[in-house]
């Protein structure tokens, strides 16, 4: 063999060499042939009871059989995974978070969004990506940008064609706010300082939506109030609705004072973001108005830890015994709870905490189990996709160590993850 044919294989192999590493840690590795999963039992994201001794089957992307190991017919040539003392579950959601956010305990947002090169926080951003998913989370809605244009479309994309691993994501762009409402604020009045979200006002607001959806937006993000109380009028909030629904995009408001929460809940947004104010009445119309509730609890506690609280051992601070109750009235009003945690504002891959505090906070481990798949996903508009086990459905599962239903802690004891078929993590 010549000089020449030697080196040029060589480099082949070393090209197919970086090549299936590649396919190893952004694209994962592919689930064909048919893949038998064999938990020590199933939550199928609907039934609160767990199915015991259950196995799944997935063909490339989907899920084809589920039901009790002897009676799934497995085909010629299938593989099996074996997850014994696991729980298979789907992928959970976080319907609330931010991409392009890293800890405040690091880096203050202010900073975030006016020291921050763009391309140093999309770099982030990729690493944000692959802890969500290793963290159990394989589908996000990303609640803005803050300050980072479209970013998360770029990423939305990076991880469909395979550029990087990650959840999908639907994607909000920039969250839209009144003007002079947001931040960074408290500079010399004779300053225009970039905002970390979009500014308009009432009937611009029609083309604000126009150009975000026309720039990728999957749905929109709306500021209903601020510290100082609420911002937009019923008025301008039905205009975003209107523009929004008619071209098929559901509105997410962020409102955390009761009166920014009617405003958004009488406009028909199609959920409520963190909702701290709220009480029964307004949970009340929330629920008559088929408006969900997405509690991020989370933030509110990491806020107070990066101030010196200890959950557990310091007296809970005031937001934390506000969103208590709020959450209290939640659950008796009878309002849709979707899991939502504000990552971003503390550590990416930390999120299950979001179900920890749930069921603290009272709401039954199965029930917060359905309110990050199944019910999340219908919510988000995904629910025909994915949250479910069930054939049909697209192949996001994943498995933790215990069982969930009895110990929600087991949430943050990640064993497996596959995304639309492809093995991210597993044994
Ligand atoms: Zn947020």
């Amino acid at each position: 063999m010549s000089r020449l044919v030697r080196m040029i294989l060589t480099l082949g192999l070393l090209g197919w060499l970086a090549g299936s590493c590649l396919a190893q840690t952004s694209k994962g590795t592919a689930a064909s042939p048919p893949t038998l999963l064999k938990p020590a039992r199933v939550f199928d994201g609907v039934n609160p009871e767990p199915h015991a001794g259950w196995v799944v089957l997935v063909s490339a992307n989907k899920i084809v059989e589920f039901g009790p190991a002897n009676s799934v017919k497995i085909p010629d040539g299938s593989r099996t995974i074996e997850l014994p003392g696991t729980t298979l579950l789907p992928g959970l959601i976080d319907s609330h978070s931010h991409l392009l956010l890293h800890s405040y305990e690091e880096t203050s947002w202010e900073d975030q969004v006016l020291i921050e090169p763009l391309a140093l926080r999309v770099c982030r951003a990729t690493n944000h990506l692959k802890l969500d998913l290793m963290a159990g989370f394989t589908t996000l809605r990303d609640l803005g940008t803050e300050g980072a244009g479209q970013a998360d479309v770029g990423l939305k994309l990076a991880v469909e064609q395979g550029i990087v691993p990650g959840p999908r994501v639907l994607a909000a762009t920039r969250a839209i706010v009144a003007t002079k409402t947001y931040a960074p604020a408290g500079f010399a009045p004779e300053l225009d300082i970039p905002q970390g979200a979009e500014e308009a006002d009432g009937e611009a607001l029609r083309k604000v939506v126009r150009d975000q959806i026309g720039r990728g937006a999957d749905l929109i993000k709306v500021y209903a109030d601020n510290a100082r109380g609420a911002t937009f009028s019923v008025e301008e909030l039905k205009l975003i609705v209107e523009t929004a629904n008619s071209a098929n995009r559901p509105v997410a408001a962020h409102a955390t004072t009761k009166e920014g929460m009617t405003r958004a809940a009488t406009a028909g947004v199609s959920t409520i973001e963190h909702g701290e104010g709220g009480d029964l009445e307004v949970f009340r119309l929330m629920a008559e108005k088929k408006v969900a509730f997405c509690p991020t609890l989370t933030v509110f506690e990491a806020l107070a830890r990066f101030k010196g609280y200890r959950p557990g051992i310091d007296p809970e601070p005031a937001r934390l015994v506000q969103a208590r109750a709020a959450f209290k009235a939640a659950l008796e009003s009878g309002v849709t709870i979707i899991n939502g945690s504000d990552v971003g504002a503390f550590a990416h891959g930390e999120q299950g905490r979001e179900l920890e505090l749930m069921v603290d906070f009272g709401m039954k481990a199965a029930e917060a189990l359905k309110a990050a798949t199944s019910i999340a996903a219908k919510t988000i508009g995904l629910g025909d996709q994915v949250g479910m086990i069930k054939p049909g459905m697209k192949a996001d599962l994943i498995a933790l160590e215990g069982d969930p239903t009895a110990d929600i802690k087991a949430v943050r004891k990640v064993k497996f993850v596959m995304k639309d078929g492809v093995v991210y993590l597993g044994p």
